[in-house]
């Protein structure tokens, strides 16, 4: 997809001249980050492609207010580095933090691992900066009241109409975000189960214990950890698993250096059926992002193959959905024979248990096999629905995934939607094809 043209504003003021210049003519504008959507959120053939990459500096870190402040084109992983070196964790931890920016963060409402413990990005919003369809600029600040009853509630704090509107609604300029003080104790562990339904059941225990504090627990399925165990350069490790639980322990208080639970953990995996013997432990900050690194690996090597069949109209084929996480094996069983029945290989499936939302990664290899493995999202997507699900989790709808919406989304949701839209942006001019067609 091209644009017809590119914008790169340097100021608030530049961002607001490209809108009044769009508005009067009725031009299309897509905001982008760094472009790593998943869902071509970023990506455009019509009109203007504003690109915030020009913006990127980090306005202030306040120690005693504990936020940040950072033009909207800054590098995620660069602000939460500066935070961190003021003994602050910025929390927000999508796996693509080193290479998407903090406006792209918000736009999408991105999460991670971590979000079991500290939520997605919305939580973390404090103000906003932004450009309006018009090229009006407009300032949002949370509002900190304790109590409320003036109006609809999603007409209460404007922040949230933005936090996640994949660019619809506004430009987002400039980001403030709250900071927690860095964990003081973090200990990463790692569980094989011979039986996948022992590693979910074993999920669901750890979020129910009121001894552990897991701040994420992800799981890989029996295809994930063979690429995991490649990726470790491990081929051995817990040869005889079908499924891995990967769990970091947390101490949120800070300089806290207290032992963390292991007993307990063993206890509880062991009481589920784990490998004892294969349980690992990773008990330090270079340890742990070898974990990280060895996690990220599995999407990037589904990312590899789906590449390689692109040349023969396949490609990779990624869900976003969850489910409330008691019922992830209910669903994922429903996904699977959705599978069998269109004669379609298994998804390589992983990531955030615990939170309900694995992320599966099916390989077309043709253009037929595309077609298939659409019916199998579908149907697998009506049956999470009914389970009390979502059909986007983390990466947002875009344009890949917008015709999932009115399965979960009745007609006055998306009516209420729609109406907000053409409040803030009457032409429809700013990223059309996302979220609505
Ligand atoms: C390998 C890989 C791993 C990923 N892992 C995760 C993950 O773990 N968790 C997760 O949540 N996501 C993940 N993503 C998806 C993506 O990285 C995130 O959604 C990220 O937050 C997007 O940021 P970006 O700067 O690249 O935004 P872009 O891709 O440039 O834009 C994304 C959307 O935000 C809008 N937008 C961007 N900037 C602005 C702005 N300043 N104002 C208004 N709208 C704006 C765009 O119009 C678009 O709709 C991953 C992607 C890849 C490729």
């Amino acid at each position: 997809m091209v644009p017809d043209a590119v914008a790169r504003p340097t100021s608030p003021a530049e961002v607001a001249e490209v809108m009044r210049e769009a508005a009067a003519a009725r031009t299309p504008v897509t905001p982008a980050g760094a472009q790593t959507s998943t869902t071509a959120a970023s990506i455009t053939d019509r009109g203007v492609l504003l690109s915030l990459a020009g913006m990127s500096r980090l306005v202030d870190v306040d120690r005693a207010r504990r936020t940040v402040r950072a033009e909207a084109g800054a590098l995620l992983g660069d602000v939460k580095r500066a935070a961190a070196a003021e003994g602050m964790l910025l929390a927000p931890d999508p796996t693509s933090e080193d290479w998407s920016t903090v406006g792209g963060a918000v736009a999408c409402n991105a999460s991670g691992a971590r979000s079991l413990r500290y939520g997605a990005t919305r939580p973390h919003v404090v103000a906003l900066s932004l450009v309006t369809a018009r090229g009006e600029t407009m300032e949002l600040r949370r509002p900190g009241l304790e109590k409320n009853t003036a109006g609809y509630a999603f007409a209460q704090d404007p922040v949230d109409w933005f936090v996640g509107s994949e660019g619809t609604l506004g430009v987002v300029t400039e980001v403030e975000l709250g900071l927690l003080p860095l964990p003081g104790r973090v200990t990463g562990l790692a569980f094989p189960f011979r039986r996948e339904a022992d590693a979910l059941a074993f999920v669901v225990a750890a979020r129910a214990s009121r001894v552990l504090r897991p701040r994420c627990l992800e799981f890989f399925d029996e295809r994930a950890l063979a690429i995991a165990r490649d990726a470790g350069g491990d081929a051995a490790w817990a040869a005889g698993a079908a499924a891995l639980v990967y769990a970091e322990d947390c101490d949120d208080a800070p300089g806290a250096d207290d032992d963390p639970p292991l007993d307990e953990w063993l206890a509880l995996a062991e009481r589920h059926g784990a490998v004892a013997d294969d349980v690992r432990v990773y008990d330090d900050d270079a340890a742990i992002r070898e974990a990280r690194r060895v996690r990220h690996a599995v999407p990037a090597t589904m990312n590899e193959r789906g590449a390689l069949r692109r040349a023969h109209g396949g490609r990779k084929v990624s869900t976003d959905w969850a489910v409330p996480y008691a019922r992830l094996a209910e669903a994922l069983a429903e996904a699977r024979s959705a599978a069998d029945r269109h004669g379609v290989e298994q998804a390589v499936t992983y990531g955030h248990a615990g939170n309900g939302h694995p992320h599966q990664n099916f390989i077309a290899h043709d253009a037929a096999e595309l077609e298939r493995i659409e019916h199998v999202v579908g149907e697998t997507l009506t049956a999470v629905i009914a389970l009390g699900g979502t059909v986007a989790a983390e990466h947002g709808v875009g344009k890949l995934k917008r015709r999932w919406l009115p399965l979960q989304l009745g007609p006055v949701q998306l009516g209420a939607m729609r109406a907000l839209k053409r409040e803030l942006d009457p032409d429809g001019i700013l990223a059309p094809g996302n979220v609505f067609s």
